[in-house]
């Protein structure tokens, strides 16, 4: 933590998709307006600007599909849609509950370049639907938007990308968005159960079992869990053994992948206990500003403790998932925000570690 500066994480956090999440009024259009907002949806509705070019310059791809860059999908589609399905949507909820507007901008500029007839945003939390629907009509009603969407709880056939994604499409368009050189060497510091930890230089798009069998020396037993970005990265499944390391687009999630820190843990790991020590670490640095942040991080602390001691109640995993999805999206900084991201996605990935019952 010590290493951890956080001027340069907001700086790197306002480059992309959330940079108007925390700095805009969610249910304001006149406040994302004022802030460039609609500004690159109408200079592409205008044909200004060629965004199939500055998408592939830019190499954007989505996280489940590295090798494939976005622009490279849109090439028309008769509905195109505003969904995700991944363990990380909560990242995808931020901007959806944040910044909405970002969203709506984003689907018209989704549907202008796939000359689309209907664009949908699926969406099932609540409060993100009910502030999306609002963006959808506010920006319709102000004549900044008149494409067909729609806000749904449904999932629809039609060409998909995640809220994340599209929310750097707008930044792209506007130019604020600076991604990661996409090819050469990447310094990556890898540590935990590997036989040599340490940092290292690789190719882009070395997959993570290069990293750890070969680069670092091999895990000291049967890898169970990879924590990318730490300290506030996700914890992964060993499924994602064989996927290629992405540089541009671990920068396009922030702080969460952007540390290019890679913790490797063995089958000896029990992911409550390691949750319950990153709670430690995550005591010691919130502020107590604000509620969630402070009370959430307590709270989550004493009952994953409860988890260690063995009471792995279905109850209590459903309390701290809870717990941290608000702490997610109700607090004021990176280190509430992206501080559940750990809690959030070893919930979802380990659960058995958690429920014992
Ligand atoms: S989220 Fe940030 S501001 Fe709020 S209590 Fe935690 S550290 Fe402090």
């Amino acid at each position: 933590m010590e290493n951890l500066d956080p001027k340069k994480v907001l700086a790197d956090l306002t480059k992309n998709a959330n940079k108007y999440c925390g700095a805009v009024n969610p249910i304001c259009l006149d406040d994302y307006v004022a802030c460039g907002g609609y500004e690159a949806s109408s200079k592409v509705v205008n044909n200004e600007v060629d965004v199939i070019s500055i998408l592939k310059d830019a190499n954007l791809v989505a996280r489940k599909k590295l090798n494939e860059l976005c622009a490279d999908r849109w090439i028309g589609a008769e509905t195109v849609v505003c969904e995700t399905e991944d363990p990380m949507a909560i990242l995808d909820l931020k901007v959806q509950t944040e910044a909405p507007h970002v969203i709506v901008e984003a689907m018209i500029i989704f549907m202008h370049v796939n000359n689309a007839k209907k664009g949908v945003i699926v969406v099932n939390d609540e409060l993100a639907y009910n502030r999306l629907d609002k963006a959808v009509t506010d920006a319709k009603n102000a004549g900044l938007n008149d494409k067909d969407i729609i806000v749904s709880k449904v999932s629809i056939d039609g060409l998909k990308e995640n809220a994340q994604l599209l929310a750097n499409v707008v930044a792209i368009v506007q130019n604020s968005y600076k991604p990661a050189p996409a090819k050469g060497l990447k310094g990556v510091a890898i540590g935990g159960k590997v036989k040599n930890p340490g940092i290292y230089e690789i190719e882009d798009g070395t997959t993570y079992r290069k990293l750890i069998e070969e680069i670092a020396g091999g895990a000291t037993g049967k890898v169970k869990a990879i924590k990318v970005g730490a300290p506030y990265g996700e914890y992964l499944s060993s499924d994602i053994l064989d996927e290629k390391i992405n540089f541009m687009s671990l920068m396009m999630n922030g702080m969460v992948r952007g540390t290019a820190l890679i913790i490797v843990l063995d089958e000896s790991t029990d992911m409550a206990k390691e949750i319950s020590d990153y709670l430690g670490f995550l005591l010691n640095v919130s502020c107590g500003k604000c509620f969630p942040c402070k009370v959430g991080t307590k709270r989550m602390d004493e009952m994953v403790k409860e988890v260690v001691k063995g009471n792995a109640t279905i109850e209590n995993y459903n309390m701290i998932k809870s717990i941290a999805v608000n702490m997610n999206i109700g607090t004021l900084c990176p280190i509430g925000q992206k501080g559940a991201v750990p809690v959030l996605t070893a919930l979802e990935n380990f659960r058995d570690d958690f429920i014992k019952e």
